[in-house]
């Protein structure tokens, strides 16, 4: 079974050609300043849609996890067990992704420092973070 992909919309599009083209893209209001993912056509703090697209530094810290011992779709089979993470980036936006060197999450630890490392899903290429 193959990744399962993402619905890649219009909203989003600028997020995943980001990623396709080596970089983490997050939405920041040109407002207020809040940033924010995953995309959103109004800030989601003072409702604006006065947004713009902001290329990310790509690190940031872990601010919680899971371990999944089941693979509820048959494309993950093979990955488990694997956790899913979510990382705060120094910029703010939070996304959960996954630690390719956190040995499953033995390795994990809260506010551990991670940095991008876009890995590759046939075409698609997604965010993923390993430990510093
Ligand atoms: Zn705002």
């Amino acid at each position: 079974m193959s990744f399962p992909q993402p619905d890649i919309t219009p909203l989003s599009a600028p997020f995943w050609e980001g990623l396709k083209a080596g970089q983490l893209l997050y939405q920041q209001c040109q407002s207020c300043g809040h940033r924010w993912l995953p995309a959103r056509e109004a800030c989601p703090c003072c409702l604006k849609r006065d947004v713009a697209w902001q290329p990310a530094g790509g690190r940031g810290r872990i601010v919680s996890w899971v371990i999944y011992h089941v693979a509820y779709n048959d494309a993950f089979k093979h990955r488990i067990p694997y956790d899913v993470t979510l990382v705060e980036l120094d910029e703010g936006p939070r996304l959960l992704t996954n630690i390719v060197n956190g040995d499953a999450g033995r390795k994990l630890s809260l506010h551990a420092p991670v940095c991008l490392e876009i890995g590759q899903e046939g075409d698609l290429a997604v965010a993923r973070f390993k430990l510093i």
